[in-house]
């Protein structure tokens, strides 16, 4: 994406045409399969192409690549959309973008040309692969290292929890370049990682939601990999590099969480007028009105909160302290909707033949990605305190 004074002009008429062809497709495509392929964990990939043919797979890489430049809240809309119906599919672009986001931003223009015309196609898809199985929130302990040999790397060690890991070609792979580095953070590199020998793709996650897309263990043993793969072509870079386009990820969380919450808002919301006990719709008795009430608000805070942060991204400003708020309050109105959607369902809300069951398995994720909540309230207020200093 290119924030600030480079961002593509993309007027009102373009979203809505655009949304309203998002929105046909959820219609067409998405909702008559999502309960078959979440419950059977099938990765669909007929889903995958329909969403090259939309040009997801470049929603904001920046047009002279062959993307879209999607401005943040036009690409925020557009995963709303998708995870008020189906939130895993949102993880096989949203961390595919992540990767092209890190190339974009900090490749050098060799890279730049030979990769990200690619993946905004779609023809090359991948992900982002920070986390190890001793390392997530403190990454800078990751222990995964990049010797130098001649005009190439030689990578060791092990990620896991890395989504697109399986079917994907490729990942933006964190690695320590100098283990002794203090600070550690110096010591870190991000490189472009092709599948190829000595990549090996290990266990499946086995989760309790977000089905239907692959969540793998990454595993490399003397992997080789040309030194023009390192992105910037400098060492020690990738903390950085990763952590800088932390914004738009925390955006993209936050659009999750918003989908959630309205999705589950609106099954309960049909539910509610439909259900009948002592002679009326259970929407007529207060306590169900209370809970719509608190449910239909959230979802809104959630929406504005997280066009707000995208809307200071879209202008170039500094925008962690609103994209951290974003992610906080939207991934916990999701998880708050979920379950609220589910006790009104009664019963029928812990069936599998209906969807709220759905978004009570996804809506923990968005807790957990892009900064766990608790880490997440840490920055918030680390950011608030520095914006606000005693005169
Ligand atoms: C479905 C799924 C998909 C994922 N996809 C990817 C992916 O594509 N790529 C990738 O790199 N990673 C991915 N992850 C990993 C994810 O980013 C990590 O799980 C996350 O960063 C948290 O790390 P952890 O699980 O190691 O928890 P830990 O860091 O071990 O934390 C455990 C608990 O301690 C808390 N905690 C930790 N440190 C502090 C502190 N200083 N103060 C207060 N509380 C603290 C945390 O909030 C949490 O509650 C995925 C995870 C899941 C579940």
């Amino acid at each position: 994406m290119s924030a600030g004074d480079s961002m593509p002009r993309f007027d009102a008429a373009d979203e809505a045409a655009l949304l309203e062809a998002i929105d046909r497709w959820i219609d067409r495509e998405l909702k008559p399969i999502v309960k078959e392929y979440d419950h059977a964990d099938r990765y669909p990939a007929h889903v995958v192409q329909q969403m090259r043919e939309l040009g997801l797979f470049g929603a904001t890489v920046g047009v002279e690549y062959g993307g879209l430049g999607l401005p943040a809240t036009t690409y925020a809309q557009i995963v709303m959309r998708i995870s008020a119906v189906w939130m895993s599919i949102t993880g096989i672009i949203n961390s595919h973008l992540m990767l092209a986001l890190a190339i974009e931003k900090f490749g050098t223009p060799a890279q730049k040309t030979r990769w990200l015309p690619k993946l905004a196609s779609g023809e090359i898809r991948g992900g982002l692969a920070l986390t190890e199985p001793d390392a997530g929130t403190d990454l800078q302990d990751i222990r995964m290292s990049a010797r130098r040999d001649g005009d190439h790397y030689v990578i060791d060690g092990t990620k896991t929890w890395i989504t697109n890991g399986a079917e994907g070609a490729c990942v933006a792979l964190l690695v320590k370049t100098d283990p002794s580095a203090q600070p550690r953070h110096k010591g870190m590199s991000l490189f472009i990682a092709p599948k190829q020998a000595g990549f090996t793709v290990g266990k499946k996650l086995d989760k309790l939601g977000y089905k239907a897309i692959d969540t793998v263990e990454l595993v490399f043993e003397r992997y080789r990999v040309p030194a023009d793969h390192l992105i910037g072509g400098a060492e020690g870079q990738g903390f950085y590099q990763v952590t800088s386009g932390l914004e738009l990820g925390r955006i993209n969380v936050a659009a999750r969480g918003v989908g959630i919450a309205d999705g589950a808002l609106a099954l309960a919301t049909g539910y509610a007028q439909q259900r009948k006990t002592f002679g009326k719709p259970i929407c007529e008795h207060q306590a169900i009105q209370l809970k719509l009430a608190e449910m239909a608000t959230r979802a809104r805070a959630a929406r504005l909160l997280t066009l707000d942060a995208a809307a200071a991204f879209d202008r170039g400003v500094r925008c962690d302290l609103e994209a951290g708020m974003a992610k906080y309050f939207a991934s916990e109105a999701a998880l708050e909707n979920s379950i609220e959607s589910m006790r009104i369902h009664g019963a029928y809300g812990y069936s599998k033949e209906y969807d709220v069951e759905r978004f009570y398995r996804d809506a923990p994720l968005t807790v957990i990605g892009e900064g766990t909540n608790e880490i997440q309230r840490v920055i918030i207020a680390k950011q608030w305190l520095k914006r606000n200093p005693i005169a």
